[in-house]
């Protein structure tokens, strides 16, 4: 059994105390996930980015802590840069569209769990035909398309890539910063409560 764990603002101070509460419950494994605010909350219980580094900064020191009792895992595309030597070498940053993908109720296909982007739809094509040949999921899997900020001129691009749905969530465009990061932090104004992406819609 993995328990999942995903970070915002109101529940951060629980996070030690979650950990004790899965390894309880008789799970192998509690994994801390993202919070991006495509889903049904808001802007509002989105961690800060510095919020986040020092939680994650936290996780990995109770890594150590609960080996051999509970795995303690997490999804962040940055975890490639958070880990020593060879520990750090399986992880290849944010996966959308390259390790993973989501299939709606719908049947629409998007890059990720979290990205509301449909890429094709299974009444139309077979998963394979679009997995292989969809135009959006090859623009994804390339780095090289993230054409603004942060992560755009980040020297960890190739290792990170930086979360595609926070970019979406935060500018409306899966190719931009990611709003999240504290390793290169892009949102001088975070915490005002407005999004660029609604500032831009009005
Ligand atoms: S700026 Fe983007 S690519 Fe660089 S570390 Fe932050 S999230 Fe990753
Ligand atoms: S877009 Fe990338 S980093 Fe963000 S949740 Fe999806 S796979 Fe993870």
């Amino acid at each position: 059994m993995t328990v999942n764990y995903t970070p915002m603002k109101p529940n951060l101070s629980e996070a030690q105390d979650l950990i004790a509460l899965a390894y309880r419950l008789g799970a192998e494994k509690i994994n801390l996930t993202e919070y991006v605010y495509t889903t049904r909350g808001g802007v509002e219980l989105m961690p800060s980015p510095q919020e986040l580094g020092t939680l994650l900064d936290t996780w990995i020191k109770a890594g150590q802590k609960w080996k051999g009792k509970i795995d303690v895992d997490w999804h962040d595309c940055r975890v490639g840069l958070l880990l020593p030597g060879a520990e750090a070498d399986p992880y290849k940053g944010c996966g959308a569209g390259y390790t993973h993908c989501r299939i709606t109720v719908d049947r629409d296909v998007t890059p990720c769990v979290v990205l509301p982007v449909p890429v094709g739809n299974l009444k139309q094509q077979s998963f394979a035909e679009i997995w292989r040949s969809a135009a959006e999921l090859h623009k994804i899997r390339s780095r090289d398309n993230i054409n603004s900020g942060n992560c755009s001129v980040c020297e960890h691009k190739a290792k990170c890539g930086g979360c595609r749905a926070a970019s979406y969530a935060w500018y409306g465009d899966a190719y931009a910063g990611d709003p999240t990061c504290w390793i290169k932090p892009d949102l001088p104004e975070f915490g005002s409560g407005t999004t660029r992406k609604e500032e831009a819609q009005g």
